[in-house]
């Protein structure tokens, strides 16, 4: 049986786990099925533990953008190891990676590092109503920001000026200051500025959404967003957990050139191990301690070795030109699957930027979080299951990117068109 390791180890672990795993989307709960338990990775290939090889596109969600187990990230990672594996006090590595993101973010005039994205958006977070003394923040409807308790919010049916908890755990009155907005919609974010005047510390967005898969800003969004805030008093965080380092080696904002108030990093700045950061205008983060009265802080933050591996990550994309070897290898399967799914191209939406791309089963366009709910998804758990069988790996969603690196091959991309649209002519037809 091909999955019968996987099979044994998932019953373990769901007897020790909830749900088996330590992160909800492994579980595969979306596609019903019994989720492959991974083995190893390289470059482009991930295997399971029966054996099986499948071209990855998950890329543990982001941070492989150079492929899995690149050599000068172990090299540095064993170093790095050799010398003590954390210290509690600061470390020449830490200053390196901070002149690193410093470099390619500008607007990132300081930055302070932490141990995931969710730290670094719930930092960010406080760090923005502690500068501007104000409460409230402002998200968007299909954005993810991590799982801190601020950012589990949803709309309220109805009216968009009611959030509620999106989990359970979450105490209303700290929903009621998280205000959800429209993607891609201007009006929707100029009505909550109207609705509560001199209470909005902020607004935090994905400048690309890539958590209800890929939803491109539309042209000129994200300047009247920016316009609005400076208008309003409020800060602009880009949470480029996702895009740093991977839509421009810049993120986001070098790509259509915006200079948010603060951002925050992660996935890509520690090249698998874990890692987030958040930094921005001087004077923003000098409210933060030890210098301000906004209080931060974490044992293992900028962890040596993590450090260490962000900084060969670093070095290797501006060495290996990674982010234009991946949008090349993206736009060729761009190219392709349009070419091959003409037939089709009534029934499914393809979004992509750089390295990032999303098949909606879905027709038209797909602007914003009400139009990624129209997907079939009953549709996308057939085409995910037979896309794994025939040696793809995606993840179990339709809401979520395909992530492409410097290390996926041309071979690998004629595979995964073909499999691709194999699987999509037996579920559509
Ligand atoms: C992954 C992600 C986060 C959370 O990062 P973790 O390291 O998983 O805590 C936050 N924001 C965005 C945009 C992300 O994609």
């Amino acid at each position: 049986m091909k999955y019968k390791n996987s099979l044994n180890i998932i019953k373990i672990a769901e007897t020790l786990m909830p749900g088996g795993v330590n992160s909800p989307v492994r579980a595969f709960k979306s596609v019903d099925l019994s989720p492959v338990v991974i083995k190893k990775a390289k470059g482009s290939k991930i295997y399971d533990i029966d054996g099986n090889e499948y071209i990855d596109y998950v890329m543990s969600y982001g941070p492989m953008l150079l492929g899995h187990s690149d050599e000068r990230v172990i090299k540095a990672i064993k170093d790095s190891a050799e010398d003590g594996f954390s210290f509690g006090a600061t470390t020449e590595r830490e200053v390196e990676l901070a002149g690193l993101i410093n470099k390619h973010f500008p607007s990132i005039e300081m930055v302070r590092l932490v141990n995931s994205g969710t730290e670094a958006v719930m930092s960010a977070i406080r760090l923005a109503r502690g500068f501007t003394k104000r409460d409230k923040i402002i998200k968007f409807e299909g954005c993810y920001h991590g799982h801190s308790d601020s950012m589990l919010v949803k709309a309220g049916s109805g009216a968009l000026t009611t959030s509620v908890p999106s989990s359970a755990g979450i105490t209303e009155s700290l929903s009621k200051d998280t205000l959800v907005a429209v993607y891609n919609d201007v009006e929707s974010i100029k009505d909550l500025f109207l609705n509560h005047k001199g209470e909005i510390a902020a607004v935090i967005i994905e400048p690309v959404a890539a958590n209800m898969g890929v939803v491109l800003p539309k042209e000129g969004f994200l300047k009247g967003l920016a316009d609005l805030c400076r208008e309003n008093g409020s800060l602009i965080i880009f949470d480029e957990v996702i895009t740093g380092f991977r839509v421009s080696i810049g993120g986001a904002q070098g790509f259509f050139n915006l200079k948010p108030d603060i951002t925050c990093l992660g996935k890509i700045i520690g090249g698998g191990l874990p890692i987030g950061a958040f930094g921005g205008r001087r004077d923003v983060m000098e409210y933060l301690s030890p210098l301000g009265p906004v209080y931060q802080a974490g044992t293992l933050s900028g962890n040596p070795i993590c450090v260490a591996a962000g900084i060969a990550t670093i070095k290797a994309i501006e060495e290996d030109n990674a982010i234009s070897k991946a949008n090349e290898a993206a736009n060729y399967l761009l190219k392709n699957l349009k070419d091959e799914l003409k037939d089709f191209k009534d029934k499914i939406a393809i979004n992509n930027i750089s390295s990032l791309l999303t098949i909606f089963f879905k027709k038209g366009r797909v602007n914003n979080f009400e139009d990624v709910m129209k997907s079939d998804t009953e549709l996308f758990k057939k085409f995910f299951g037979i896309a794994l069988n025939d040696g793809l790996f995606t993840a179990p969603s339709q809401y979520e990117a395909m992530f492409l690196s410097s290390r996926h091959t041309k071979a690998d991309l004629d595979k995964t068109v073909f499999v691709i649209k194999k699987a999509i002519k037996e579920v559509i037809g």
